[in-house]
């Protein structure tokens, strides 16, 4: 197969991580017999350097014309970069906001993953975590509460103001398809989150989802309300396989799941659009305090970079050949600085780039 690849390096670390992601790529491609075609893409803080804009047309057109997208992170330190002098519509966030919205990437999926050697940065029990956990937050990332109608005015002289949370049923449908699909390349569990017991978007949320849910026989789905998702995350993550839930609800949960895993260097993200496109990228940023040193984790981009093989092109043992590349040298005891503890062997970003490209088989 060949994989047409745009790569937004970003700033700060993302051109030191998304380097790592490349080579370990190059690697998989190479023993499963695929080939790469790679397009560089200027964004963010690289693209205003070059064109005084976070993103151009250009870009976005280069973006579609693949298969999927990697990036790096971008953003620069906010206090002493030039960038942020500008007004916010040039600043680098603007372009991420706004190819999010070109490319109509509605799904967000942020895995929350406790490998079992990393589990001393986990900051729950050690009876709750034995073993470690892996969920699939699956987050609708265009509608609901952030993008409905808004305003505040004065009411008999009293400021007030109006947040509108709307979802019609072709979108609740269209999140919901997306949440079984990867369910079916999990463990086949879905759990629905939402506050029907209050919200009439939430009821409506419930009856699509159960619609849906029955032409996917072989998953379970469980309804949760979102207030006992947040308790039951720190209680007992082990129960979870995927959590589908709405814009809001998914913005608090995912975080509070990647909090519990302890390292935003681990952390991959995906945002997916209705075909088979993504924008693959770490859940962290650019990290400008770290950037250059050479000892950024590059690990939550190579594993954007499996979700990528496994989502965009359905290169599911290729996906599976990194993530256990990944497990081997954790096994191994090597670690970047972000995930050091006592006896383990810290080592930088190429290095770990090198021995994950070659534990792949
Ligand atoms: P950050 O995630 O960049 O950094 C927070 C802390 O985590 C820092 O101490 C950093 O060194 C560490 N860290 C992050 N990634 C790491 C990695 N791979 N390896 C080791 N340590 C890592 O968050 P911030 O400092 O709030 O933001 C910095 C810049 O990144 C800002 O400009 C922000 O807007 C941008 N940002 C971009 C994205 C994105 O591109 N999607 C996401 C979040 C923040």
């Amino acid at each position: 197969m060949k994989l047409k690849i745009g790569v937004i390096k970003g700033d700060g670390i993302g051109p030191e991580i998304v380097s790592e992601a490349i080579k370990v790529l190059d690697k998989v491609v190479k023993t499963y017999g695929h080939t790469c075609e790679y397009t560089q893409l200027l964004m963010g803080g690289a693209s205003i350097d070059v064109h005084g804009v976070p993103l151009t047309e250009e870009t976005i057109a280069a973006a579609k014309s693949c298969d999927a997208v990697l990036m790096g992170s971008i953003g620069g330190d906010a206090k002493t970069s030039p960038w942020y002098k500008l007004e916010p519509s040039k600043r680098p966030e603007a372009g991420l906001l706004r190819i999010r919205k070109e490319l109509k990437l509605f799904a967000n999926l942020r895995p929350a993953l406790l490998y079992d050697e990393l589990k001393g940065a986990c900051p729950l029990k050690e009876e709750i975590t034995e073993g470690g956990f892996d969920m699939m937050i699956m987050r609708e990332l265009t509608g609901g509460l952030y993008f409905g109608e808004r305003k505040t005015v004065e009411e008999d002289g009293v400021m007030t103001a109006y947040d509108s949370l709307t979802y019609n049923e072709n979108e609740i449908r269209r999140i919901a398809k997306r949440g079984f699909d990867i369910a079916m390349k999990r463990r086949k569990k879905v759990t629905s989150v939402d506050k029907a017991n209050v919200l009439d978007s939430s009821r409506l949320w419930r009856k699509v989802v159960e619609k849906v849910a029955a032409g996917y026989p072989e998953v379970k789905l469980e309804h949760m309300l979102v207030d006992n998702c947040a308790m039951q995350l720190v209680k007992d993550p082990k129960q979870f396989d995927v959590i589908l839930t709405e814009n809001m609800f998914g913005d608090i949960l995912s975080d509070e799941a990647s909090m519990v895993t302890g390292s935003i260097g681990m952390l991959a993200s995906a945002s997916l659009n209705e075909t088979k496109f993504g924008l693959y990228e770490p859940s962290g940023g650019s990290a400008p305090d770290i950037a250059g040193k050479g000892i950024a984790n590059p690990i939550a981009t190579i594993l954007s970079a499996a979700m990528m093989l496994r989502f965009s092109f359905d290169l599911d043992k290729e996906a599976e050949a990194i993530e256990q590349a990944v497990l081997k040298v954790l096994e191994e005891g090597y670690r970047t600085v972000d995930i050091m503890s006592e006896g383990k062997q810290q080592i930088g970003t190429e290095k770990m780039g090198d021995l994950i490209a070659g534990y792949i088989e």
